[in-house]
C-alpha cells in the first residue's frame, strides 16, 4: 500500500476525488513508492496533457500490478507518447455529437440523437481521464459544464418533447457531482410526466466505487422512475471486492446495472480476458450491454483493435458463455447517426 491514509479517508469518495493524480511529479512519486524504477519522462508529457489532461484516483492507481504499458490499468490511464501520433482519418468528434447537419445538439447540455431518448450532460468533469475517451474534446474543460440556466433549458426541451421517454445522464461523469446537485437534477427529471426512465453512465463504480454510498443509493431507489446505472468496466483487474460490495449494495436496493466496455488493444483484445470480464460482471449482477469498437478519436490508434479482430473474438466467445453474458459489439457512426451492430455472418 503506497497511500498511508486511514481506512475512513481511503473509503471516502470525496477524498479519492480530491487526491486524484493530475501532474507528472505526483505520478512519478506514486510510481516510485510503488517500486517502479521507470519514471515517466518529462519529454512530451506536457504537450500531451495540455490538450488532454490526466486524472487518476488513488484507488484506481492501486489496481495496477505492473507499472508500464503491459498493465491494463496503466495503459488505460497513463498518458502515452503514442497519443501524439494523429492519423489523418482520426477525428476530434468521432461520433458526430456536434454534426450541424444533423442538429443533434440543440442545447449546450443536451444531445438528441435518437427520437425517444436524449443525453443530458450536466458536467464535463470525470474522476479519471481515460486515454481512449471519445469525448476528449470536452471532458475536463470547465467551460463545458452545464450552468443552471443550461439545465433549465434542457428540462424545458425534454418537457416539450413528449416522444422522449428516457434521459441518459452522461458527460463527463455525472457521479462526480455532489449528492445535492445530482438529486436536484434527478428530482427535476422525476417531475416530467412522460419520462419513463433515467440512466446514469458512469466510470465511478470502476475508478472510485466508494461513490456508490448507501445514502445516495437509498434516495435513487425511492425516485418514482427507474434509474439504471451503466458502468464501464474494461478488464477483470478492475473488478475488486470493494467494487463488488458497493455495487451489490445498490443492486440490493433495486437499482439495475448494465456495463459498457471498449475493445482496447493490449488491454482486453482476447476472448479469454473478455470471457473472464463478462462472467465476473454477471456474478456482480451487472448485464454486459455493449462492447464498443473504439472510436476514431485523435491519438488513439495504439489502443484501437481492427474490426475484423473484434469479430473473431466475438466468434470465439459465442457458445463459451451464456447468451445473456454476451454484449452487443457495436460501432458508433461518425456522422452522429448512432450505433450499428457489428456481427458475424452465421448462415
Ligand atoms: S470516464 Fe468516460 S467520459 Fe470520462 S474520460 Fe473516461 S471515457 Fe471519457
Amino acid at each position: 500500500m503506497i497511500f498511508h491514509e486511514n481506512e475512513q479517508r481511503w473509503n471516502d469518495w470525496t477524498w479519492q476525488h480530491a487526491h486524484s493524480c493530475k501532474d507528472l511529479s505526483t505520478l512519478n512519486e506514486w510510481l516510485e513508492k510503488a517500486g517502479s524504477k521507470n519514471p515517466i519522462p518529462k519529454k512530451h508529457f506536457n504537450e500531451i496533457t495540455s490538450s488532454y489532461r490526466m486524472g487518476i484516483t488513488p484507488y484506481y492507481f492501486s489496481l495496477m500490478t505492473r507499472y508500464d504499458e503491459s498493465d491494463p490499468i496503466f495503459r488505460q490511464i497513463v498518458p502515452s507518447n503514442e497519443e501524439l501520433n494523429i492519423l489523418p482519418e482520426e477525428l476530434i468528434d468521432p461520433i458526430g455529437d456536434e454534426n450541424p447537419a444533423r442538429g443533434s445538439r440543440p442545447l449546450k447540455a443536451l444531445i438528441h440523437r435518437y427520437t425517444n431518448r436524449v443525453l443530458l450532460i450536466p458536467t464535463a468533469q470525470c474522476a479519471v481521464y481515460c486515454r481512449f475517451c471519445f469525448r476528449k474534446r470536452l471532458v475536463g474543460d470547465t467551460a463545458h459544464n452545464a450552468r443552471e440556466e443550461d439545465l433549465r433549458a434542457a428540462y424545458g426541451y425534454i418537457q416539450s418533447h413528449p416522444e422522449i421517454d428516457e434521459v441518459i445522464l452522461t458527460g463527463g461523469d455525472p457521479l462526480t457531482l455532489g449528492d445535492q446537485s445530482l438529486l436536484t437534477i434527478l428530482k427535476a427529471l422525476e417531475r416530467i410526466p412522460h419520462l419513463r426512465m433515467i440512466r446514469i453512465h458512469t466510470r465511478l463504480p470502476v475508478v472510485n466505487p466508494f461513490r456508490l454510498t448507501p445514502e445516495l443509493g437509498e434516495i435513487i431507489s425511492t425516485l418514482n422512475k427507474p434509474v439504471w446505472v451503466s458502468a464501464h468496466f474494461n478488464h477483470p483487474q478492475e473488478i475488486t471486492d470493494t467494487a463488488r460490495e458497493h455495487i451489490l449494495k445498490w443492486v440490493s436496493l433495486g437499482i439495475p446495472f448494465l456495463n459498457q466496455s471498449v475493445l482496447l488493444q493490449g488491454i482486453n483484445d482476447s476472448a479469454s480476458i473478455l470471457q473472464d470480464l463478462f462472467m465476473s460482471l454477471i456474478e456482480m449482477k451487472i448485464k454486459p450491454y455493449y462492447l464498443h469498437q473504439a472510436d476514431m478519436v485523435q491519438g488513439t490508434s495504439h489502443l484501437r483493435v481492427a474490426q475484423q479482430r473484434g469479430l473473431e473474438i466475438l466468434k470465439e466467445l459465442q457458445g463459451e458463455i451464456p447468451g445473456y453474458a454476451l454484449p452487443h459489439y457495436v460501432l458508433d457512426r461518425s456522422d452522429g447517426s448512432g450505433k450499428i451492430p457489428l456481427q458475424n455472418q452465421w448462415i
